[in-house]
């Protein structure tokens, strides 16, 4: 077969010049991460579709492609997006000490989501501990399976529920309808319509949820975490405390 003669405006020739390792990559489920060579290959073929490094096929823009940037959607892409936290993981421990760095300040909450936790460190500090734990001596490293436990747990951390029916121009983080923190992972969002994005009454769940408070319980060390009863009372006396406010 005849050697494929590219031109410096393809696709393949474009994505071969990035020096990044990963190439983002856009799903129904947010931004996710391909290897380099698989979105190469992609492009070689003529195809925007490629696997992402959690397994689900997502799309590169053949036109507008970006090197994987956790804090950066891709240019094809209009407006805020969720990160999959399972390509965010991988390509955290499959890079450096910095990456990790920036996995662990997106689960840093400040301003009106840190007041709303009662214990807001709780995602950071059980991933810290995770990780920790597998690179001590004899512990197995940052393998998949540490790199599932982390995004397991990340994707249960606390975000704040922007309300539809907030008519406030100016609303943006500091807003007076903001007053509810709630797991991304256990709620659901309108896929469509005109309140597409924000989360349905019929299942917010309020953060922490027990998926977190389990995992922290599990894992953070004892004299950093407040003992099991006591997530489970806060956790209860805040959902006592919302629930009034979730429909
Ligand atoms: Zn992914
Ligand atoms: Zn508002
Ligand atoms: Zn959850």
């Amino acid at each position: 077969m005849n050697e494929i003669t590219t031109t410096a405006t393809t696709p393949s020739t474009l994505i071969d010049l990035l020096a990044a390792p990963f190439i983002a990559g856009v799903a129904r489920t947010g931004m996710h991460a391909t290897p380099r060579d698989s979105a190469a290959r992609a492009h070689a073929q003529g195809v925007e579709v490629s696997m992402a490094l959690c397994g689900i096929r997502v799309t590169i823009p053949t036109v507008v492609f970006d090197a994987y940037d956790r804090n950066t959607p891709p240019r094809a892409w209009n407006g805020p997006m969720r990160v999959c936290p399972y390509c965010a993981w991988y390509v955290a421990t499959d890079t450096g000490p910095d990456a990790i760095a920036r996995e662990l300040d997106a689960l840093t909450p400040t301003g009106t989501l840190a007041r709303l936790l009662p214990d807001p460190l709780i995602a950071r500090r059980t991933c810290e501990t995770i990780i920790t734990a597998a690179q001590q001596p004899g512990a197995g490293g940052l393998d998949d399976g540490v790199v599932e436990l982390l995004a397991h747990l990340s994707a249960h951390a606390p975000v704040l529920a922007r309300p539809w029916e907030c008519d406030d121009v100016q609303c943006d983080d500091s807003c007076e309808c903001l007053h509810m923190a709630v797991c991304p992972a256990c709620s659901l969002q309108y896929e469509s319509g005109e309140q597409a994005g924000y989360y349905r009454p019929e299942c917010t769940i309020t953060a922490p949820c027990q998926v977190l408070a389990a995992l922290a319980a599990h894992l953070s060390p004892p004299a950093s975490n407040p003992p099991v009863d006591q997530i489970h009372d806060e956790s209860q006396a805040e959902r006592a405390a919302t629930s009034g406010q979730v429909r």
